[in-house]
């Protein structure tokens, strides 16, 4: 067993759709970034690679290039869930916070956690998003941006 940890920060501003979780949510503000700036999911990526020993998410794909712009995060998720899986390793469980002081998120948590599982072809019970907000302290309470940490266990298959 090996355990992961990740997390994950993106300016919030007009003009952008909020993609959370794979979730497109309605939102005067959406997230800035290279890729579809998926706040979540770069998180639970990023401790998926912490775990098994793979560096991060910058390296396997990095937002100078060209191939991840606009890029759905979910995709690279897949892709993540692959490098695991060659690694020798499968996902035992994910658990995630998202800090986002609005909009509310609980009405999407459900569909992210589909999301989730589908990317890293696990079952919906190994797969935990939680959200809460900064009690509008900070960047995330003055909803400058949004922050996600992610905590994983994968299990070698060897
Ligand atoms: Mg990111």
């Amino acid at each position: 067993m090996r355990i992961g940890n990740g997390y994950d920060v993106h300016r919030l501003t007009v003009g952008r759709p909020l993609i959370i979780g794979g979730v497109r949510i309605p939102h005067r503000l959406g997230l800035l970034g290279h890729s579809d700036a998926d706040v979540l999911v770069h998180a639970v990526i990023d401790s998926l690679l912490g775990a098994a020993g793979l560096r991060d998410i910058g390296t396997h794909f990095p937002d100078t290039d060209p191939k991840y712009k606009d890029a759905d995060s979910l995709r690279l998720l897949s892709e993540t869930a692959k490098m695991i899986s060659d690694a020798g390793f499968h996902v035992v469980n994910v658990d995630s916070v998202i800090v986002a002081e609005e909009p509310k998120l609980a009405p999407y948590i459900e569909q992210m956690v589909s999301n989730l599982a589908g990317a890293l072809q696990t079952d919906r019970k190994n797969i935990s998003v939680k959200a809460k907000t900064e009690e509008k302290m900070g960047f995330t309470g003055s909803c400058e941006g949004m922050k996600s940490y992610a905590v994983c266990l994968i299990e070698s298959t060897k």
